[in-house]
């Protein structure tokens, strides 16, 4: 694909693996410079930095501010802005864990809104202003079919995604007018995947294959069989094809969209 803009400035939450070490990779590709993020150690993030570098990237830093932290996610965007103005942004840091309602901690209930949701509405809140006075800026939510649709055991995860994507379409429409045609305008979109391949998902995968009295892959199976069609898990770099065709100046009018990636699961 030809980079459509080199040098742009994106910082990618969550991006020392998973989906957001994808992301970042796939907009290194483009050759961006990259803010990489997340929580891990030097050599996780060495590991990430030399991934995105490999890829193209510009430039790398790394930051380790923790999300949970509303004073944190502060600090983090103080600090990106602080170096330069800031392009893309990519909320994808986010946590998932699986618990009947009625057994939900309060705590737990607020790390999951302060993590998947109040993070995002604090760097959206520090970068779409900048982004809407330079004309262009592109913010890609990573929410999720869970942010489309419920399952059950899955109160805090599904509270915080429906969340994601109803603050996504407020800023989308906030933003619709800044910018030009030419200079790309500000859109704000979410992708909503399905089962992806992640360690997120393995204790879901594990629960699930001791349920079926099976291997792990029996227990991807089972997962696939009940949810998603196309009985195929999306891979993390599939996802970051689509978030960095949502950063091309083409896509200035695809915005307040929840693009779902989940093998026809919401169709059913
Ligand atoms: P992952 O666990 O591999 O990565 C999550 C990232 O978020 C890590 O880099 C981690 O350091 C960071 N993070 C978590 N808590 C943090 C905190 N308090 N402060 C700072 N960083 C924190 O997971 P993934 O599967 O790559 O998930 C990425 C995003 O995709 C998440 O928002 C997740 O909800 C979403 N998603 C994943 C799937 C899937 O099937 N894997 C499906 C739908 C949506």
């Amino acid at each position: 694909m030809t980079p459509p803009q080199p040098g742009r400035r994106a910082l990618v939450t969550g991006s020392l693996q998973g989906i957001g070490l994808a992301i970042a990779t796939a907009l290194a590709a483009e050759q961006c410079h990259l803010v990489l993020h997340g929580l891990g150690d030097a050599e996780q993030q060495e590991n990430a930095r030399q991934t995105v570098l490999a890829a193209g990237a510009l430039s790398v830093t790394v930051h380790g501010h923790d999300l949970s932290d509303a004073t944190q996610v502060q600090a983090l965007m103080a600090a990106v802005l602080a170096d330069g103005p800031l392009d893309i942004l990519v909320n994808n840091a986010g946590i998932q864990q699986t618990v009947p309602l009625a057994e939900v901690p309060l705590e737990l209930w607020q790390r999951f809104l302060a993590v998947n949701l109040s993070a995002a509405f604090l760097t959206m809140q520090a970068a779409l202003p900048r982004m809407a006075a330079r004309g262009y800026g592109r913010v890609v939510n990573i929410a999720s079919v869970h942010g489309l649709v419920a399952s059950p055991h899955k109160a805090p995860y599904v509270a915080s995604k429906f969340g994601l994507v109803g603050v996504s379409k407020v800023a989308a429409l906030e933003y619709a007018r800044a910018g030009s045609r030419e200079q790309g305008g500000v859109t704000v979109n979410c992708i909503c995947p399905g089962w992806t391949e992640t360690t997120l998902l393995e204790p879901q995968i594990l629960d699930r294959a001791a349920q079926v009295g099976g291997d792990r892959e029996a227990g991807v199976r089972s997962l696939l069989a009940e949810k998603q069609p196309s009985q195929r898990m999306s891979l993390p770099a599939e996802i970051a094809q689509l978030a960095a065709w949502l950063c091309h100046p083409v896509a200035h009018n695809i915005t307040g969209a929840a693009i779902p990636v989940e093998g026809g699961w919401t169709s059913q």
